[in-house]
């Protein structure tokens, strides 16, 4: 997880800091996931070492211009980038209609599969190894706060012990990384918990912006 701060300005860019965007990249996937798209955020986008061309989701707060005015440009260049087969972009109820309006009345056409999501408090998108939740925030209008959590990982498998035991290499060694208990042919059982380092927790990130205090956001934010 790397994270690269696009845009931190509210309301109005300054000369020093563009409006909000925060770009999340998954080096282990090849993907960026994107927080928000505020005007000439595709502009952050070439003074940093992000690709556009890797961007794969693309996760909106609310429907306020410093937050979504750049979005339908960066849509458009992810189309001449050439390489794009689909974007997922996730944010509030009206979010699709302003980009069916925007793509009508602009008479653009995506190369590539474009997928709009309307989220709702709770579960937006998990695939096994990530997960991301959303919290509806205190703001003037509906703002969600989002969270990417990482999948555990199981802890580091010590094969040399098990060698040292005298157990037969082979599917063995696989339920004894799962943490099983196994018996070999002459008796011995083995716990594989007594193989394994702990788990490692995933890491979490947390968007939050635009809110007063709430409590969605704390819990939202847990650990993070
Ligand atoms: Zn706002």
């Amino acid at each position: 997880m790397e994270i690269t701060f696009l845009g931190t300005s509210s309301g109005v860019p300054t000369r020093t800091r563009n409006v909000s965007s925060v770009a999340l990249r998954l080096p282990q996937r090849k993907e960026i996931w994107l927080f928000d798209c505020g005007e000439a955020t595709q502009h952050q986008l070439l003074r940093s070492d992000l690709r556009t061309s890797q961007i794969r989701r693309i996760f909106i707060s609310h429907m306020h211009g410093d937050h979504i005015f750049g979005l339908m440009g960066l849509l458009a260049s992810c189309g001449l980038a050439g390489t794009v087969s689909q974007i997922d972009v996730y944010g509030p109820p009206t979010l699709d209609r302003y980009i069916a309006s925007c793509l009508r009345w602009s008479v653009m056409r995506l190369p590539y599969k474009l997928q709009v999501h309307t989220v709702e408090p709770g579960e937006v998108f998990s695939d096994g190894e990530f997960t991301v939740t959303c919290r509806l925030l205190h703001h003037r209008v509906p703002a969600f706060g989002y969270r990417v959590s990482e999948s555990d990982r199981p802890g580091r498998f010590h094969v040399e012990k098990a060698q040292a035991l005298g157990i037969p290499f082979g599917p063995l060694y696989g339920q004894l990384k799962q943490g099983k208990t196994i018996t070999l042919a002459d008796g011995r059982t083995f716990d594989g918990r007594d193989f394994c380092d702990p788990p490692q927790r995933g890491r979490s990130m947390v968007y939050c912006t635009d809110t007063v205090f709430c409590e969605s956001a704390v819990e939202l934010a847990q650990q993070a």
